[in-house]
């Protein structure tokens, strides 16, 4: 007999199926931006949870009154903000089954499906990549990738990993040395324009992190001769370079670091080179995009977020490792790990910070499968495309400058002119809430980044998009000196 609340589930499901649908189509019709005050939400619900159950109808009813009003509609073809977070449907299918079969794959035997699925997914988007079979596991079950919460995440786990190597290395070679004397003068390096991510994974490592100066006649990408001038002033000075992480797609303006040029540099030094393309990353799975990723040979690790830009749902960061790395947060001993692995095609649990995982995989074999790679390629290839019809857009217009070579799913543009009045046209824009946009500062100059987000964008948004923003900057002009 079924249950009832199996029944519940059946019939409840398939109305939050439509639920969905709904809001998805029409999206649209939303303002993208909220209109609320910070604290909007405390006073719409009570103080405290409900002592006796509350009715789904109850519950569903809220979700219009309290939830949507204070929602920034991130799948809008409106918003342009950030970069993209992924969605797609059957992404959010295979999610309904991750969470009803709910394991927690900490090891082959806790859930070997989620465990084997995982390293075989991470194996195809390798391949996917055209990544040296250095960091894939199928073919000599040495490097490998595991998937991550988020790129910070990824970040840190690569530089606990690095840092761990060269206690290591030091140690084998000086074994009176105290530890405290050698982690005390380790350095890691990233670009002036890398994520406050890469800072703060140095701030929970105990490492100092010194940011490499780019500028703009370089495209914000970080030199070689930069990096090696630091590396040798730092050693003079007693330290001990042990970690780089280079950005493939800055989040301003979407840089490039030369991973060609800065490789072997790391590679002569020892020092572990870790690439964080949390945005760029999925485009190398189009060959024209691929020569972005040359250099990867010389890396140690290697992140990208599937859940930016490969449609993906969140929470999906990819991170792999060339096989060097493999042990270097495996605890010698393993008290936290009770079961005995049978069969270990995986040592992903030494490779994240959570010893819990979630069955995330499935969303990637939903997704890869339904898409297929053709079918993800078009949907990078056509957020490319209308981001250089926006650029179009902005050089036809000689009031506007275009601030950033627009490489991939990014536009960085301005008014010529003060930062005043662009950020006066930014905050215009934003409390229209017809469309929404964040800035960023490129060489002391205010700039307004406009990036490809949704799924469904099409070329008659960025049209409208366009006319709203001359709209409000004819305005901002006739009222502010420029
Ligand atoms: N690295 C880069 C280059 C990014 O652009 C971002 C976010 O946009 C991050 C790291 C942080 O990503 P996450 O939220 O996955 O930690």
């Amino acid at each position: 007999a079924k249950s009832p609340s199996m029944f519940h589930f059946r019939r409840r499901g398939k109305e939050m199926v439509d639920l969905i649908a709904d809001y998805l189509e029409n999206i649209e019709q939303r303002t993208v931006y909220p209109d609320v005050e910070p604290g909007y939400l405390r006073s719409l619900i009570p103080e405290e949870a409900p002592e006796d159950p509350d009715t789904y109808e109850d519950v569903v009813k809220d979700i219009e009154r309290v939830i949507m009003p204070g929602v920034t509609h991130w799948h809008s073809p409106y918003f342009y903000a950030y970069f993209p977070t992924a969605n797609s449907f059957p992404a959010m299918l295979a999610d309904m089954l991750s969470g009803a079969i709910g394991c927690i794959g900490f090891s082959w035997a806790a859930s070997p499906a989620c465990t084997e699925l995982e390293t075989v997914m991470m194996d195809w988007l390798g391949k996917m990549l055209k990544l040296p079979e250095d960091f894939i596991a199928g073919t000599h079950g040495q490097g490998g990738g595991v998937i991550q919460g988020t790129a910070s995440e990824a970040t840190l786990v690569a530089l606990l990993a690095a840092r761990c190597r060269a206690v290591r290395m030091i140690l084998a070679s000086d074994p009176q040395r105290p530890e405290t004397g050698i982690t005390s003068k380790l350095v890691a390096y990233s670009s002036d324009q890398a994520h406050c991510s890469v800072e703060r994974a140095g701030m929970i490592a105990g490492v100092r992190m010194k940011k490499i100066p780019t500028d703009q006649s370089d495209k914000y990408a970080v030199q070689g001769e930069t990096l090696r001038r630091m590396i040798q002033e730092d050693k003079a000075a007693g330290l001990i370079p042990f970690y780089f992480c280079a950005t493939l797609g800055t989040t301003p303006s979407c840089a490039f670091d030369h991973i060609t040029e800065l490789g072997p540099i790391c590679n002569a030094e020892k020092i572990w080179m870790h690439i964080d393309a949390a945005y760029a990353g999925s485009s190398f799975i189009c060959p024209e995009f691929r020569p972005l990723l040359n250099g990867i040979e010389f890396a140690d690790s290697f992140n990208f977020n599937a859940h930016k830009w490969l449609l993906v749902n969140f929470d999906y960061e990819f991170t792999l490792f060339a096989p060097l790395t493999l042990t270097h947060l495996s605890p010698s001993a393993s008290p936290c790990l009770p079961l005995p692995h049978p069969v270990s095609p995986s040592t992903s649990q030494h490779w994240q910070i959570p010893l819990g995982r979630r069955f995330r995989s499935l969303k990637m074999w939903f997704v890869f499968r339904m898409y297929g790679l053709k079918g993800l390629q078009d949907y990078i290839r056509k957020h490319v495309e209308l981001a250089k019809e926006f650029e179009s857009l902005v050089r036809a217009d000689q009031r506007f400058e275009i601030s950033a070579d627009v490489v991939l799913g990014l536009v960085c543009f301005r008014l010529k002119g003060s930062n005043e009045v662009n950020e006066t046209l930014l905050k215009r824009i934003n409390n229209g809430r017809k469309i929404h946009l964040v800035p960023c500062l490129l060489s002391g100059q205010f700039v307004l980044r406009f990036a490809l987000c949704a799924r469904t964008t099409e070329s008659r948004h960025i049209r409208e998009a366009w006319r709203l923003i001359t709209q409000l900057a004819e305005e901002v002009m006739q009222e502010l000196p420029h």
